[in-house]
């Protein structure tokens, strides 16, 4: 078997802000198991860690090393719901639609207190989510989702054009919906602190250890090979995302593997402070090219949005991003920009995240559309559940057939300029 040549995350502020790394090896034996998890970002994280509270065996292996995708590179802000409004995720799903609403507005309050009970330090800050309006549409938008959180008793609090001023400090918006149970982490200390939850729980973690082919050994179970090992296990579980490659047959081809950036100031000075988000939270404007900031605990004002469709390190990438930030507070103007990356995130055609099981002894769970914090670790939970017995029709997803898009190759084509998403996705699928 060739050595394989795992990969670091890009320099970068979270490799500089999150507690290091803590040093796991490669797979180089032969392991049997009951569960083999692939991918070690939130999605795979959360699944071995509430397999392992269960008490069942759990092997995860990961490319690269902990928290290499998406998962080590986001904003950080930890949102409730799904990206559907509640109206729509209960027209397309009905009663189950009435389970899945709950859920994931429940995922940011599952994530605090799970952070709370494995003292995981990752910076976090339930401070809330601040969904905003820059035009009429997007208001009348937000004026309806705030109606339907009313209706369903979640709560949340609508913020007219002033008060917005009040909250954000920039006149940009004409209105705002601030929904207290969001907040932030820094998502490299996250998904770090999530490793080690799971390893503390018996979870066994192999960094640069990609699963290059799957087979079947007997009837049931599956065997994982890496370069220099292989797992044997009963069930599989497959969490890769935006960076999902060939393992299982067209799951690749079922989301659009999305980048997306962030470029972060130095910490800023006080008097700059005051005028920046000084009511806290983390924000993302309504809008099919969202834009998405916060401030982290040292006073580093992180902005993110569209970026570049290949990897790009440093502040430079993103002048429009820090160029959009000096209007929103002209103050900024003349501040260090630091930092700039990004990465990759899965976005689906019809804007759920997708948990398949086209095996009996088969999970695979991807397409957070940029809600993966508290979704994806909402989802470990769920596929937890059911390889721990639970049936289909009390989990609080659907489980759906992986659909391919018949066009899906050309979506680096299509993404120069400003697209409207769901109408670009919509075509890649049909
Ligand atoms: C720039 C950016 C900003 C974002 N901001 C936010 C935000 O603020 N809030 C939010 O909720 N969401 C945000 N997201 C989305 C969020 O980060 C993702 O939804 C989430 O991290 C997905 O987690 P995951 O574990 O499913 O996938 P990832 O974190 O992408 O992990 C997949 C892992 O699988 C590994 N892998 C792939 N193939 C193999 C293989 N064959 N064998 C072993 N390992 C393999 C990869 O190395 C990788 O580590 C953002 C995404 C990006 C890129």
């Amino acid at each position: 078997m060739s050595a394989h040549r795992a990969q670091t995350l890009p320099p970068g502020l979270y490799a500089e802000t999150a507690v290091p790394a803590i040093g796991l090896p490669p797979l180089e034996t032969e392991l049997r198991t009951s569960v083999v998890v692939v991918g070690g970002g939130i999605t795979g994280l959360s699944s071995a860690l509430h397999l392992a509270e269960r008490g069942i065996d759990v092997v995860l292996l990961e490319a690269n090393e902990i928290g290499f995708g998406a998962s080590g590179r986001n904003g950080g802000h930890v949102n409730p719901g799904l990206k559907p409004d509640p109206d729509e995720v209960e027209h397309d799903f009905g009663e189950l639609g009435r389970r899945m609403v709950p859920f994931s507005y429940a995922a940011p309050e599952a994530l605090f207190r799970l952070v709370e009970r494995h003292q995981i330090r990752c910076e976090a800050r339930q401070a809330g989510t601040l969904r905003a309006a820059t035009t009429a549409k997007t208001l009348v938008g937000l004026q309806n989702l705030a109606a339907q959180h009313a209706a369903r008793g979640i709560t949340a609090t609508l913020l007219d054009a002033s008060a917005s001023v009040a909250a954000t400090g920039t006149n940009r918006y004409l209105g705002i919906l601030r929904d207290p149970s969001g907040g932030s982490v820094n998502p490299l200390g996250y998904a770090r602190g999530l490793a080690q939850a799971a390893m503390a729980a018996g979870a066994r973690v192999h960094v640069g250890s990609p699963a290059v082919k799957l087979s079947r050994p007997q009837a049931s179970g599956w065997r994982v090979e890496t370069p220099s090992g292989a797992v044997t296990a009963d069930r599989l579980v497959i969490g890769t995302n935006g960076y999902t490659d060939d393992l299982w047959p067209s799951l690749k081809r079922s989301v659009v593997p999305l980048w997306s950036g962030i470029t972060a100031t130095a910490p800023l000075p006080d008097a700059i402070l005051r005028d920046v988000m000084p009511g806290g939270g983390v924000l993302y404007e309504l809008g099919s090219i969202t834009v998405y900031y916060r401030v982290d605990l040292a006073g580093r004002l992180l902005m993110g949005g569209r970026s570049a469709q290949h990897a790009v390190t440093g502040p430079d990438g993103f002048r429009f991003l820090q160029s959009y930030a000096c209007k929103l507070w002209p103050a900024l103007a003349g501040v260090a920009w630091t930092h700039g990356w990004n990465g990759q995130l899965g976005m689906t055609p019809d804007h759920y995240p997708h948990l398949h099981e086209p095996e009996p002894d088969v999970l695979l769970a991807l397409g957070y559309n940029g809600r993966g914090v508290a979704m994806a670790t909402a989802m470990g939970g769920l596929i937890a559940r059911r390889i721990g017995g639970e049936p289909v029709e009390t989990l609080d997803m659907p489980i759906t057939d992986i659909k391919p898009m018949p066009f899906h190759g050309f979506w680096p084509l299509a993404v120069n300029g400003r697209i409207a998403w769901g109408r670009l996705l919509d075509r890649l699928a049909r």
